[in-house]
């Protein structure tokens, strides 16, 4: 209860460990918030995770989770809607290679296929490694110290669809001394148009991986919690290593990314990774609207300078 309401500024240079070890005294307590905390992050271990910004996730979840019909799709499905309707151009399946930045200026995104686009502003929205690859002179500019300092965050993932549950009872777990989590999403979202149940489990994983072992580990839990899933098996998925994150507010950091590149004149950074203080997709969203308001607001005062001469008479 007091999570919920606290003040968590303070929290934001102090490690995940340091916070639960100065305010829990319970162990028990502990390993509960060792383990809510890591299904907030999606870190492993508690000692790099800044921890403010983790319980800020933890107060949100608090209020109440969003489940989405027919999964994240859905949400990117409709943004597309949206932005069409306001007559964005999309331009997919096109791998961008290089910017040309010529000067310390943007000038143009140049793509795989030859096609190049002219323009003042781009926002990367890529890795800080591949962000890195497109821009000449990387290691001449704050790109190169933001790819340094990042730390990747990846987890194990096996989704699957029973027909029914064994144990209808056995919806969601976290895990204590295993750092997994199990979930059944359909209790919550339209999964599945005949009635399938689709769960889903993770593994946080640390920096070393062994994909065998981590199936294993995630099928034991399935056991556990839905003993004879097998026969009620309608499909299976399991990736070893999915990319949540290529770096978070993590104790090691230097300074936050973004949202400009200081060194290249119309250059920003947005994604999970730029993250000032959140977490996850809010991570990627704040930081993507970090850019564009830095952007918008540089156009300003670009225009006041331009009619600066003018005056009413
Ligand atoms: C199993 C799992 C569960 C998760 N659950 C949650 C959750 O419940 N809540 C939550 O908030 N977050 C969750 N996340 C995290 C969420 O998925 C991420 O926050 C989000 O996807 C990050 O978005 P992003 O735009 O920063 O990066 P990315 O999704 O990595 O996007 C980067 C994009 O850049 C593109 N790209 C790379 N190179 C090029 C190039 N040369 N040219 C053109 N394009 C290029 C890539 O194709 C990619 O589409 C989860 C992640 C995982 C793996």
């Amino acid at each position: 209860m007091k999570v919920s309401k606290a003040d968590t500024g303070p929290f934001d240079r102090m490690s995940i460990r340091e916070w639960v070890e100065g305010n829990m005294r319970d162990p028990m307590v502990r390993n509960i918030f060792y383990s809510l905390l890591r299904a907030a992050s999606y870190v492993a271990g508690p000692d790099l995770p800044a921890a403010g910004p983790v319980l800020r996730q933890l107060q949100n979840a608090l209020k109440g989770a969003l489940y989405l019909d027919r999964g994240w799709g859905e949400l990117i499905e409709q943004l597309r809607q949206k932005a069409a309707d306001l007559g964005v151009q999309l331009v997919t399946s096109a791998k961008v290679v290089s910017l040309d930045t010529r000067g310390g200026i943007v000038r143009q995104v140049v793509c795989e296929d030859g096609t190049r686009f002219d323009t003042d502003d781009v926002i990367l929205a890529t890795s800080p490694s591949i962000a890195n690859q497109l821009v000449p002179f990387a290691e001449k500019t704050s790109l190169h110290k933001w790819n340094e300092q990042a730390i990747e965050v990846t987890a194990a993932c096996l989704d699957v669809a029973l027909k029914r549950l064994s144990e209808p009872k056995h919806q969601f777990a976290y895990g204590v001394d295993q750092t997994v989590l199990f979930s059944n999403y359909s209790r919550a979202a339209h999964l599945s148009d005949d009635g399938a149940q689709v769960v889903s489990l993770v593994k946080y994983q640390g920096k070393e991986t062994d994909p065998d072992k981590d199936l294993q580990e995630l099928e034991g839990v399935l056991d556990l919690m839905q003993p004879g899933w097998r026969d009620q098996l309608i499909v299976k998925q399991y990736l070893p290593k999915m990319t949540v994150c290529h770096d978070f507010a993590h104790m090691k950091r230097l300074e936050n990314p973004g949202p400009a590149v200081p060194e290249v004149r119309g250059l920003y950074v947005a994604g999970e990774w730029a993250s000032h203080g959140e977490v996850l997709v809010d991570a990627a969203t704040a930081s993507a609207k970090r850019a564009v308001q830095h952007m918008l607001a540089l156009k300003g005062k670009e225009r006041k300078t331009l009619y600066e001469h003018r005056g009413i008479v």
